[in-house]
């Protein structure tokens, strides 16, 4: 694979973004960094719907609590496209445990918790179809 590929990718604001108003400050940071927003709709998941889009999740401690809290309330789903826009995203989200997100990463600057980090990246091409097609088909 090109290392400058075009790709597409799934990027999520969760509740806790939300419920602070955080989505144009949110958006603007990915158009800021050139990263398309094809298309962005928001949506509250069922507790059913948020196990089927964290299934790789289903062995770990925090499964029943991280999906609690994506179907706590609503969330923005939306498709980001660009150069490498799957590793890029990942790169401006930042690491999953607030704390340890490098400084100006959206989690650095907005998340509250590991759980409470505000936003979901896809990890890869594969994952980023799949997730893609759960909200998009
Ligand atoms: P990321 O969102 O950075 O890709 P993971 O895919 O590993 O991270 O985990 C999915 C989500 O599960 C994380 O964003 C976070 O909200 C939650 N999570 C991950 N690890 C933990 C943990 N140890 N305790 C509580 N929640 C966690
Ligand atoms: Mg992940």
């Amino acid at each position: 694979m090109s290392s400058n590929s075009i790709e597409r990718t799934l990027s999520i604001i969760k509740p806790d973004a939300i419920e602070r108003q955080l989505e144009t400050k949110i958006k603007k940071i990915f158009l800021d960094n050139k990263l398309n927003i094809v298309d962005s709709k928001k949506v509250q998941l069922s507790k059913k719907e948020a196990e089927e889009f964290y299934k790789v999740h289903q062995t770990k401690p925090f499964y029943e609590k991280l999906c609690s809290y994506l179907s706590s309330g609503p969330i923005i789903a939306m498709i980001l496209d660009g150069e490498n826009a799957i590793q890029r995203n990942r790169d401006l989200m930042g690491a999953t445990d607030p704390e340890n997100a490098k400084d100006g990463t959206i989690r650095k600057v907005y998340g509250i918790s590991i759980d409470k980090n505000s936003v979901h990246g896809s990890d890869s091409l594969i994952n980023a179809k799949a997730e893609i097609d759960f909200f998009f088909s």
